[in-house]
């Protein structure tokens, strides 16, 4: 089942949810649903609401500061659009820049989209080795990209501007 994406009340995001959690939290009255899914509707006994994409709580809640996003492969696809970080076409593994038998880690900095054949041409070289220069350079996402990220890029299509303006 989707996530639905939760705000705190200053409409920061702070996590993702199950749908079924997120209708839980707004018939408690605890949140407010920002936007939902358009053709997706939550059916119980005494429950008919539209499925939401984004809730709001009703009530700040103080989160400790995360300095760092969470690094996930499905998160670097996405932070690149799923383009291929060496040719620009249509991106489905995540490449270590410096590789892991070179001591590359699974980290933002050093992980790009990939296709498949790029990802095998390049092998167990650096972009230098291999002669493969970064059409762009990996970035860290803040923790907020982070979880707008995790939704997946056709949720993140949807959701409105204002919320998606910092993501990648
Ligand atoms: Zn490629």
């Amino acid at each position: 089942m989707r996530d639905t994406l939760v705000l705190n009340a200053s409409f920061e995001p702070l996590s993702t949810v199950t749908l079924n959690r997120a209708v839980v939290l707004v018939l408690q009255s605890k949140a407010v649903v920002e936007q939902a899914h358009p053709e997706l509707r939550m059916r119980g006994a005494a429950v008919d609401i539209p499925a939401p994409r984004v809730i709001r709580l009703r009530r700040y809640v103080r989160v400790p500061f995360r300095r760092q996003a969470p690094w996930s492969r499905r998160g670097v696809l996405v932070r690149d659009g799923h383009r291929c970080a060496y040719c620009g076409r249509r991106a489905t593994t995540v490449d270590h820049v410096v590789p892991r038998s070179h001591g590359g880690g699974d980290t933002w900095l050093n992980t790009v989209a990939s296709c498949a054949e790029d990802n095998h041409r390049k092998a167990d070289r650096t972009p230098e080795q291999a002669g493969m220069p970064l059409l762009r350079q990996p970035f860290e996402p803040t923790p907020a990209d982070a979880m707008l990220l995790t939704l997946g890029r056709d949720d993140l299509g949807a959701l409105p501007d204002w919320l998606t303006r910092s993501a990648a």
